[in-house]
């Protein structure tokens, strides 16, 4: 039988449901059993391929070329596990799907009715991910009362009905504020929003109540009473150092106990112990450097946070923390002497998309090169890292990206033949793994310390081949080539500390315990300059 853990939120949104969901699979996975996690969104959009960065936060990508809600990247740091494409379920996906059933006529006349033809389509999808695990997550996105959430929630329903109660847990993960004039926590946002989930026929099985600090006995006591959950099943999620206690802080109070028992399965002691020396050497750096952070987007953090956290794994593994410096592009665009005014141990050029403030960009990577300060551009960032060479280094006036500019005398980031005359924002798009190959006698090798490696791509543009020679002549190194095509994924400069691009991202296959190699690589020579390594 498939066993379902659903987990929805009250009250409000963006109180941590996702990382409570993740740090479930994690307490499970620690006691050994498969865990699969699929997050649904209510939203009408396919994927999030097309989503805003700035109202959405970073589009994460799964090895299969999925583009979905950030919230995967949390199941995947959390579990170790990579997810497929799949796993993103939306509203969009399940309409679409319907609609085109009922336009083949497959529905034979039938009325299509949101319960059972919607449903029934939310229903099969969640089956299908929980065949052959020991126990999967569902995160339903937004908060219990959204008119979108309903189908999801009635889906979920008549699951508790089909699979019965041993393999259906209902968790309601919800915030008490904490009433700073009386001190007190207030239980009521969450009465009500319990009192919700039951007029949709789901009396939650646990809470996980969200807090600023512990809550107390008396609290809890109360949740218990108005909402006819057992004081057992209340977890306290209070505000922590890192998200990446929470697993530790839940697993304190029984939640991996409390599951096994609950879904019938045996009981076993979690082995959290890397987790734990993970968290003790993430909060307890001995170093700490600055990273400064260059990109679009940077007024939401979100938008990079796959990036944020494989820095923090990195950090970890060399007990060192990265102090972030949000850069704007279009500042630096504006003001390129903003730049001077900081002390920066790294440079990170960020993945984006479009013109807007790639000049400002291009004038970190020159900063970073020019300088000498170890220097890390993912994807977007390693093509601009092309153009300032090819601008700076090889002389090149006007070298540019066809992207941002598709008149440049000097395409050196341009489609591929391949790409060319393909629609514009459609299916061009190079997405999920590619295998690629590591040149001898580079950075790159002697920090993957292997000739292969496979990572995850989002990208269209590519580095023009036909520049190479003059680069490679002026000390640009191609260090790692695509295996099944001729296409360059890394690059490197021979005449500085630490300056490495990679057209692909690494930092969505980055795990506690498991840091990605050019994130160790670039912290680790921050440290040597600064004399501390
Ligand atoms: N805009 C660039 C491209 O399409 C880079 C994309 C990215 O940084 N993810 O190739």
């Amino acid at each position: 039988m498939p066993k379902l853990i659903i987990i929805t939120g009250g009250v409000m949104s963006s109180v941590g449901k996702g990382v409570t969901s993740a740090s479930i699979g994690r307490i499970l996975r620690a006691r050994g059993f498969s865990v699969n996690a699929v997050k649904v969104d209510p939203y009408l959009n396919v994927d999030a391929g097309t989503m805003n960065p700035y109202q959405h936060g970073e589009v994460f990508v799964t090895y299969d070329g999925g583009e979905i809600d950030l919230d995967l990247g949390h199941y995947e740091r959390f579990l170790d596990v990579e997810l497929p494409r799949r796993n993103n379920i939306t509203s969009g996906q399940i309409y679409l799907a319907v609609i085109e059933r009922e336009r083949r006529g497959e529905y034979l006349g039938q009325t299509v009715q949101l319960i059972p033809h919607v449903t029934d389509e939310i229903k099969k999808r969640l089956l299908d991910a929980a065949d052959g695990y020991d126990a999967t997550l569902v995160e339903i996105g937004g908060t219990v009362g959204d008119y979108e959430q309903l189908p999801f929630l009635e889906a979920v329903r008549q699951l508790r009905l089909e699979l019965g109660e041993e393999n259906t847990v209902f968790i309601h993960v919800a915030w008490i504020p904490f009433l700073k004039t009386t001190e007190e926590f207030k239980t009521k946002p969450l009465q009500h929003s319990v009192a919700e989930l039951r007029r949709y026929g789901i009396q939650p099985d646990a809470l996980v109540v969200r807090s600023e600090k512990p809550i107390d006995k008396a609290t809890a006591k109360k949740i218990s009473l108005h909402t006819n959950v057992p004081a057992s099943a209340i977890f306290n999620s209070y505000d922590v150092d890192t998200t990446y206690r929470v697993p530790l802080v839940l697993e304190q109070q029984g939640m991996g106990e409390f599951l096994s028992k609950r879904l019938g399965l045996p009981d076993r002691r979690p082995a959290l112990e890397d987790w734990q020396s993970f968290v003790e050497a993430l909060t307890n750096p001995k170093h700490t450097i600055t990273v400064g952070m260059c990109g679009k987007y940077v007024e939401l953090k979100d938008s990079y946070i796959s990036i944020v956290e494989a820095l923090k794994h990195a950090g970890a593994a060399l007990r060192t923390a990265p102090k972030l410096e949000w850069i704007s592009s279009d500042k630096v665009e504006e003001r390129p002497e903003l730049l001077e005014g900081k002390s920066l141990d790294a440079m990170v050029v960020l993945p984006g998309f479009g013109k807007r403030g790639t000049e400002g960009m291009i004038e970190c990577v020159r900063y970073a090169r020019v300088n000498k300060i170890p220097f890390l551009g993912i994807c977007f960032g390693m093509q601009l890292a092309v153009v300032e060479f090819a601008r700076n280094v090889l002389g090149l006036r006007g070298a540019n990206s066809t992207e941002l500019d598709p008149d440049t005398p000097h395409p050196v980031i341009h489609l591929a033949p391949e790409q060319q005359g393909l629609d514009r924002l459609g299916g061009t798009m190079i997405l999920g793994n590619r295998e690629v190959e590591i040149v001898e006698g580079t950075l790159a090798r002697e920090l993957y310390g292997s000739d292969k490696t496979v990572e995850r791509h989002r990208h269209r543009y590519e580095v023009n081949l036909d520049y190479l020679p003059k680069m490679a002549e002026a000390g640009l190194v191609v260090s790692g080539w695509r295996t099944d095509i001729r296409r360059v994924e890394i690059i490197e400069l021979r005449d500085h500390p630490f300056f490495i691009g990679t057209q692909f991202h690494p930092e969505f296959k980055s795990r506690p315990g498991k840091p990605r190699p050019v994130f160790y690589g670039l912290i680790s020579a921050a440290l040597k300059l600064r004399g501390e390594a």
